[in-house]
């Protein structure tokens, strides 16, 4: 438990279902993904770290605003906590794409600073779950290990097999 693995977490299409062309930016319209939150308090049991690492370009596009995204956060962390879930810390990078030097992943910058705020978080022992392929990019260039997950092959089920 405290050996520095750590779990970071993709959000949309992880923890939460995706909507169609458009940002989740309300807990209103935030639904967990089937299992995520169960799921979530396993693995809260055997990683020393569970952390949310997301690209949010909504807010770089304007269609929301970081006061917005911190509230839906502590509405979403509120929900898991009560199922006895944990969040460390959740990342996120506003940027648009279109922003040279921006953080969004593939890029790494979101696991350099999560490592630099846990200097104990161990690599060999921790795994980036995403959805995308720059989420599985991302979690290569780190070293981590990646699963890929979708809507049938979801966290839950993962969780599953790992546990
Ligand atoms: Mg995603």
């Amino acid at each position: 438990m405290f050996d520095g693995s750590t779990l970071f977490l993709d959000r949309d299409g992880v923890i939460n279902k995706k909507l169609e062309g458009r940002y989740v930016r309300f807990f209103e319209e935030f639904s967990f993904m089937p299992g995520a939150i169960t799921a979530i308090s396993k693995l809260s049991q055997v990683f020393q770290y569970i952390i949310i690492i997301t690209n949010q370009q909504g807010i770089g596009k304007g269609l929301m605003t970081e006061i917005e995204l911190d509230l839906l956060h502590k509405q979403m962390i509120h929900e898991l906590k009560k199922k006895g879930g944990k969040i460390d810390a959740i990342y996120y990078c506003a940027d648009l794409a279109s922003k040279k030097c921006n953080c969004r992943k593939p890029g790494t910058k979101m696991f350099e600073n999560a490592i630099k705020d846990f200097p104990k978080i161990d690599i060999v022992k921790s795994f980036m779950i995403g959805d995308s392929d720059s989420d599985i990019q991302a979690g290569n260039a780190m070293q981590l290990n990646t699963v890929k997950v979708n809507n049938i092959y979801t966290l839950a089920k993962w969780a599953d097999e790992f546990l």
